[in-house]
């Protein structure tokens, strides 16, 4: 049985401390009482030393939105994983926005090297794949999604996928209030993301992964995408803002 995890990707909002304290102390103690679930907040870089100072209650975690692979080095404005250590415990990698406009380094390359490191340093990735509007019409979601899949678990064993978090989220379905529905991300997730690990790695270690899906996941439609038995849990952009995010959570652990 997957335990459901479900992350909190705040991107550029809530950046100032005063901000995201006023949202993690109405949230923190509902969501440590909601039982059978990992909780993770993935605030922007400036307020994790903060939060991480008052987050403790068991089942909520942090995570940082992306990291470099290296240590440490010329890497002006980079942060790296020996920075996060002892900050949090999760690292979203990949995420379509940072895809986008990211180059070289953000490619799948690049994607794999920071899981390898994000492992190496003790930090669960949480590792984003999906496709874009064009693709999916296309009918190329599975080719490319399990493309992406591949490359970002490229020279991992069997014993490291089993550490990993996997977030399919199609980028038509990120911000716009227009979800995929639960029966085509179900779908996507079996064939491109626990198809294409089953490939690389065995059946029992692709269905041992957690898979999240992701884009434009709220409170009232959160239920339909746990009730399907690929997705374990979700990742949530705009409805990880408000103190609603409660709501949300509990609402994922009653569907499951
Ligand atoms: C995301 O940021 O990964 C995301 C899915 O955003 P939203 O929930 O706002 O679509």
């Amino acid at each position: 049985m997957r335990r459901p995890i479900v992350a909190a990707n705040w991107k550029m909002h809530l950046g100032r401390v005063d901000q995201a304290l006023a949202l993690v102390r109405r949230i923190r103690l509902p969501l440590g009482r909601v039982e059978g679930v990992d909780v993770v907040l993935c605030p922007p870089f400036t307020v994790l030393a903060s939060l991480a100072e008052v987050i403790g209650s068991k089942g909520v975690a942090l995570g940082a939105q992306n990291m470099h692979w290296d240590d440490h080095g010329a890497q002006t404005g980079e942060i790296s994983p020996s920075m996060l250590v002892g900050l949090c415990r999760y690292v979203i990698i990949g995420h379509s926005e940072r895809r986008a406009s990211g180059g070289s380094a953000e490619s799948d390359g690049a994607v794999n090297r920071k899981v390898i490191s994000a492992l190496t340093h003790g930090l669960t990735p949480i590792i984003c794949v999906g496709e874009d509007a064009a693709r999916n019409e296309a009918g190329e979601t599975d080719v490319f999604v399990g493309g992406q899949v591949r490359a970002a678990l490229d020279g991992l064993s069997a014993d490291d996928v089993g550490r990993v978090v996997l977030a399919y989220e199609p980028i038509w379905a990120i911000g716009t209030g227009r979800s995929a529905t639960p029966a085509a991300a179900n779908r996507t997730i079996a064939l491109a993301v626990r198809g294409t690990i089953a490939l690389g790695f065995g059946e029992a270690v692709a269905g041992a992964v957690r898979v999240q899906y992701g884009g434009s996941v709220n409170a009232q439609n959160i239920a339909g995408f746990m009730a399907m038995p690929e997705i374990d849990g979700a990742l949530v952009g705009g409805a990880s803002l408000q103190p609603e995010f409660v709501d949300l959570v509990t609402r994922a652990v009653a569907a499951r």
